[in-house]
């Protein structure tokens, strides 16, 4: 992620709570302590890191953002400013001397600034004692001390921290700030959309992309697609042979089953929509094309319903594989009858 960025991040993943937050600053009203919570990727520390370099900047512009250049600016993007505490989990946690030193930090007064900043990743990853360490400082508001939690699993984390702090809920990216972050960490252009349909979270999205399961998937679902289009029962082999390996857990399932909905509701777009939105599968828009002037309206919505159904059943711990072979041969029977 390249740091010089960092304002135009936090501006396009959440773009309302920056102005938020640069508006408390500049009107002297930012309270103690902030839990930032949402999904992984979402914008939290960017926000976090702006509103600390807005406190620090020596020339903020007229929209009283940070300007990215000063000195001060400079420090912050570089990890340089003492009055800037980032602490994120080292491994699975943050560990026992990460909190000794933030509290030795929270005991010192500025440096040189008039304000102490702490921005704490992975807050749930602190231990009950190590989080019990830390209410004390959020307890009771210290005098130019600012602490933001951050968090993607607020369930985890315990009562007494939630109630001091003032929770900030971010919503998820919208598609276009989700498929930049996703560029950002290199992920294939024709993967982008897919991804966009089935997640919202950087770490589910590099999950799916890891050892080419997203891509297999995208390309043994496009093979099934293509084979009933063509009225092939090969779809039924096809389940056995191409999906099922990859099938290997509940989690990547679901994600099968959402994938093979999004298919088909691309399907639907491209009958009823002359300007559809980029679709998951750009290899299928003739296929697609094909297909839908092949078969009524009644007949689509029958398949998306037997599509949509195959949620339910997985819910219902039916097997995967009789999920997508009964969806198989049901789709195939749809196509034949004209409805
Ligand atoms: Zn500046």
């Amino acid at each position: 992620m390249a740091e010089q960025n960092l304002i135009e991040q936090a501006e396009s993943k959440q773009p309302q709570l920056l102005q938020h937050f640069i508006h408390l600053v500049t009107t002297n009203q930012l309270s103690h302590a902030y839990l930032f919570s949402g999904l992984p990727g979402c914008g939290k520390r960017a926000v976090a890191q702006v509103v600390a370099m807005r406190l620090f900047c020596q020339n903020p512009d007229a929209d009283g953002m940070p300007c990215g250049h000063c000195a001060e600016c400079g420090r912050i993007l570089a990890g340089d400013n003492p009055d800037v505490v980032t602490v994120e989990p080292d491994g699975q946690r943050i560990k026992v001397d990460q909190v000794r030193y933030i509290k030795d930090e929270f005991a010192k007064s500025p440096v040189e600034g008039s304000t102490k900043v702490f921005i704490i990743e992975g807050a749930e990853t602190l231990t009950t004692n190590a989080a019990n360490g830390l209410l004390k400082f959020i307890e009771e508001p210290v005098a130019n001390r600012v602490i933001f939690l951050l968090t993607t699993n607020k369930s985890m984390m315990l009562a007494t921290i939630l109630s001091r702090t003032q929770i900030v809920e971010f919503p998820a990216l919208t598609a276009k700030a989700f498929a930049e972050t996703l560029r950002q960490h290199q992920i294939s252009e024709n993967q982008i959309p897919l991804l966009d349909g089935l997640t919202n979270s950087l770490d589910e999205a590099k999950q799916l992309v890891a050892d080419d399961w997203l891509a297999n998937c995208q390309h043994e679902l496009s093979r099934w697609f293509s084979q009933l289009a063509k009225h092939d029962d090969m779809a039924f082999v096809t389940v056995q042979t191409g999906l099922m390996p990859l099938a290997h857990d509940r989690d990547h399932q679901a994600v099968i089953l959402d994938a093979i909905i999004l298919l088909w509701q691309d399907t639907l777009q491209t009958k009823y929509l002359s300007d559809a939105a980029q679709s998951g599968f750009p290899e299928l828009q003739t296929t697609m094309a094909k297909m839908t002037q092949s078969l009524t309206r009644n007949q689509l919505l029958k398949i998306l319903t037997a599509v949509l159904d195959t949620k339910k059943a997985l819910a219902g711990n039916m097997n995967i594989q009789s999920i997508l072979e009964t969806l198989t041969l049901q789709i195939l029977a749809d196509m034949k009858q004209n409805v």
